[in-house]
């Protein structure tokens, strides 16, 4: 067994390549349920296979800090959360990767504020942290080192900082600063409790790692960092950067080593792969599509944006027809946001971009039409209490989402979380959803209610096991849709 000075994990809702579909994933955000826990989590969570403990794929985040210490010469390995035990004798640090520690990221907090429960992701966070085989090597000297892009949800949990005595958190682009806080720490040297990577920190392309171990599902990276400059997006603070098709041949190269055959490729905005601006361009987007398809059994984007997809529609279409030779439809995540062209013209002003900020709806609704009819399915976002919105802007997007009944596609509605340049402003909380909100969540749920059906086919045509598995997810899909409509009832009444 290999053991290590450094150990890295996550915690159990992370450590899964949920049956192979992201999409599947997002019900860890959701708390306990009238499900029992153990169904729960092997219907959206399933523990990931290891060999001694080590797991055959894991997050892509934390496959790029194994990367890059490994590179600076540290002894590294990378366990299942369930097997710490066995290799926590000879470690020193463990570092811990996180996405959504205490349930505070949009989409958990939604779940939770609704149905007043602390969520999965969180509840396993804290489970992981809580592993009296941690604790034993803590009082032994072990260092423990968190990052990941829950990090920044550390600034509102110092308590619990304190209490689980963490030696530091690292929030932020970390390839460049990593393995020096790695180092300080097992020198027993000083290391800050909270480090945020400034901009001058962030890495350039030769100083991203490639991935040396499988990632889940297949997930790899062409591009970092946004144009669009989105107030309430920590993401577009950094610089836009895109991986040459080499790179990106080499990490799917990694993942096929361990049998993940097909590739989610992953960026803000796939559409603009190789583009200095918010026009895609058409050359290499269609020369990084033909190498992937000829390469994977299968693609997906991680997200996308509706005005690329607008801007050039032939061009949308033709990347559909090269990724559809393979496979009939694909997924990504959209954000939406808002249906308020006043709204988006405030705190989104580029989102829309080459078309006015103002033109936001239309652009949405061409966005959404072109992905339906070329079978790429979004599941797509919405904020609900922006800073600044008023009944208007809701009306507006309740009329915006009821234009798109006929787009095969989840819309999910999120809570505010001041982000980004709107870091400042305050939480959106659900004492403060007014009748007009509630009614939004409603239609949003309907919406998602009438397509799940379609989507769960389409999900799993020609896979055997997934017969069975389907069932599973129609009974709890129906559960949950007579629990809503009953709320709904109760509530509208
Ligand atoms: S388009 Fe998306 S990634 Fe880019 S700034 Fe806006 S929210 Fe962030």
């Amino acid at each position: 067994m290999n053991k290590a000075e450094v150990l890295l994990t996550s915690d159990r809702t992370l450590m899964s390549n949920y049956h192979n579909n992201e999409f599947v994933g997002f019900g860890a955000c959701a708390p306990p349920n009238f499900i029992p826990e153990w169904f729960y989590s092997f219907l959206f969570f399933p523990p990931i296979k290891t060999i001694n403990g080590v797991p055959s794929a894991a997050p892509y985040g934390l496959r790029k800090v194994e990367a890059q210490l490994l590179k600076e010469g540290f002894h590294v390995v990378t366990v299942g959360p369930e097997y710490i035990g066995e290799y926590i004798g000879e470690a020193k640090i463990i570092g811990i990767y996180a996405m959504d520690p205490f349930g505070l990221g949009p989409a958990s907090s939604t779940f939770a504020a609704i149905l007043k429960k602390e969520p999965y992701v969180a509840k396993y966070f804290h489970l992981l942290l809580d592993n009296p085989v941690i604790k034993k090597a803590k009082n032994k000297g072990l260092k423990i080192i968190i990052g990941g892009p829950g990090a920044w949800q550390f600034r509102f949990r110092q308590k619990f900082v304190e209490e689980n005595a963490v030696d530091c958190i690292v929030e932020g682009e970390a390839e460049n600063v990593i393995g020096r806080i790695f180092k300080a720490a097992l020198d027993g040297e000083y290391v800050p409790k909270h480090y945020e990577v400034n901009v001058n920190e962030t890495p350039s392309l030769n100083e991203i790692p490639e991935i040396v171990q499988p990632s889940i599902n297949g997930l790899v990276e062409i591009g970092r960092g946004c144009c669009r400059g989105c107030e309430f997006c920590s993401v577009t603070l950094m610089p836009l950067r895109w991986c040459p098709y080499e790179k990106i041949l080499r990490e799917i190269n990694v993942n096929q080593l361990g049998r993940i055959s097909g590739c989610c490729l992953h960026a803000e905005d796939v559409m603009l792969y190789g583009s200095k601006n918010t026009s895609p361009d058409d050359e290499k987007l269609l020369r990084l599509h033909e190498l992937v398809v000829k390469k994977c059994d299968g693609i997906s984007w991680s997200h996308c944006s509706l005005a690329a997809v607008a801007a050039k529609p032939r061009l949308f279409s033709k990347i559909a027809e090269t990724i559809r030779q393979k496979q009939p439809w694909w997924g990504t995540e959209i954000g939406i946001e808002t249906g308020s062209p006043e709204l988006a013209k405030k705190i989104m002003p580029a989102k829309a971009h080459p078309f006015k900020a103002e033109e936001w709806p239309q652009v949405v609704r061409i966005g959404m039409s072109m992905m339906h009819d070329n079978r790429l399915v979004p599941a797509c976002t919405l904020i609900v209490g922006l800073p600044e919105e008023k009944e208007e802007d809701i009306i507006k997007t309740m009329e915006l989402i009821d234009d798109l009944k006929h787009v095969r596609s989840l819309i999910v509605p999120l809570f505010f979380v001041p982000l980004g340049r709107l870091k400042s402003e305050d939480w959106f909380r659900k004492t403060e959803l007014t009748e007009l909100h509630r009614q939004l969540l409603f239609q949003c749920a309907e919406h998602d209610f009438y397509w799940l059906d379609n989507l769960m086919e389409m999900a799993f045509a020609g896979k055997w096991y997934m017969r069975f598995m389907k069932e599973f997810y129609r009974v709890f899909v129906g559960i949950a849709k007579r629990k809503a409509r009953q709320i709904e009832i109760g509530v509208l009444q």
